[in-house]
């Protein structure tokens, strides 16, 4: 039974899209780009118990960055060291994809391993003005892997 899951989940590769499996923008958690790495920042980080975090620029559609937990590795909450000192010695390039990405063509890209992380983007063309891309959130190797073996991966 499980076997047939697995056999099912990946010929569906080839037919679901990121759209299916993204984790929508406001279930991300992320850091404004003004944040300071103080106490209260910090704890937030570490309970939300995420490895990499996006940041965004005044609204959260705005992604500007991406902080990954390893970066604090050096950080002393004493220091009030502001979050762009950080990104900007890092500088983690990031990742976009389109909604419409095929799932087998998304598990390739993440096997090259530039990132396990995708920022997904659509093209919105409803309503008068001209179209724009849409940030509609955020992929990970795990969403595809999940949706390869049908059942949820509970986080450590
Ligand atoms: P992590 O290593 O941070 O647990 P995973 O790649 O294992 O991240 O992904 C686990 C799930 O959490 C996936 O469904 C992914 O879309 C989601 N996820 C990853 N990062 C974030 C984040 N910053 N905010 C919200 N959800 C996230």
């Amino acid at each position: 039974k499980e076997e047939l899951n697995i056999i099912q989940g990946a010929l569906e590769l080839r037919t679901k899209t990121v759209e299916d499996v993204l984790t929508p923008l406001t279930d991300c958690f992320m850091l404004a780009a003004d944040a300071v790495l103080d106490f209260n920042t910090m704890t937030e980080i570490m309970q939300s118990g995420y490895t990499r975090i996006p940041v965004f620029e005044i609204e959260r559609s705005n992604i500007v960055d991406i902080l990954f937990v390893k970066d604090l590795a050096f950080v002393d909450p004493d220091d009030c060291t502001p979050l762009k000192t950080i990104t900007q010695f890092y500088k983690h390039p990031l990742h976009c994809v389109f909604s419409d990405t095929k799932l087998d063509a998304m598990l390739e890209e993440f096997k090259k391993g530039k990132s396990h992380l995708a920022i997904v983007q659509r093209v919105n063309n409803e309503g008068e003005g001209d179209p724009f891309y849409e940030v509609m959130g955020l992929v990970t190797l795990e969403d595809v892997i999940e949706e390869i073996i049908k059942s949820e991966i509970l986080d450590e």
